[in-house]
């Protein structure tokens, strides 16, 4: 299956994608985790990346979807993949698309977490990553809410939407019922 994971940070999507990872068999890509990666490997990418990270503002629309077009080239990715943090903007989701279209596959499922603003953020509040000081985390909510929030819109037709409040086990067998119901929904 290829799906998305959409929801504002602290939404818990790489909680739920190391869950549904094992669950569907798929590889977890993070854009998120693969900037870390490059900023931690010292490399010309992650130099340029690392002012991003450190505001809490979106990495440039080209270099995020060379880095994606890439990793989705990759072997283990070929079957099936949940993307976590990408896209992030409706012209990533285009160039989404694009790539997709060039393997001759799309997209099964979008499944958006949803939470209360205050408790994602008292969530990031505790779990304490360099780029989680209250100023960053406020302004991630608003780059969310602006640039993120309309790919809503543009995934309607494949959107699963998930209560990401509760326990994490529950959380995930909700997503997963979601994703079930869908498949019935469309007869497969
Ligand atoms: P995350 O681990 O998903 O919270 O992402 C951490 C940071 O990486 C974000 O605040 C952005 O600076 C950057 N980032 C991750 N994914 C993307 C993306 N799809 N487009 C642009 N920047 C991204």
């Amino acid at each position: 299956m290829r799906i998305v994971l959409i929801g504002p940070p602290g939404a818990g999507k790489g909680t739920q994608a190391a869950i549904l990872r094992e669950k569907l068999d798929v590889p977890h890509i993070s854009t998120g985790d693969l900037f870390r990666e490059h900023v931690s490997r010292r490399t010309a990418l992650g130099r340029t990346a690392q002012r991003y990270l450190d505001t809490g503002g979106l990495v440039p629309d080209d270099l995020t979807g060379d880095m994606v077009r890439e990793r989705l080239a990759e072997p283990d990715a070929r079957h099936g993949f949940l993307l976590d943090g990408f896209p992030r903007t409706v012209h990533q989701a285009h160039e989404l698309a694009a790539v997709l279209d060039v393997m001759g596959s799309t997209l099964d499922a979008v499944l958006e977490f949803t939470a209360p603003e205050e408790e994602v953020v008292a969530r990031l509040l505790n779990r304490g990553r360099p780029d989680d000081t209250e100023d960053v985390i406020r302004h991630r909510q608003q780059v969310y809410r602006s640039r993120t929030a309309p790919l809503l819109a543009h995934y309607s037709d494949i959107l699963v939407t998930v209560p990401a409040t509760g326990p994490v086990e529950e959380i995930a067998s909700r997503a997963l019922a979601g994703l079930t119901d869908r498949g019935a929904r469309l007869g497969g």
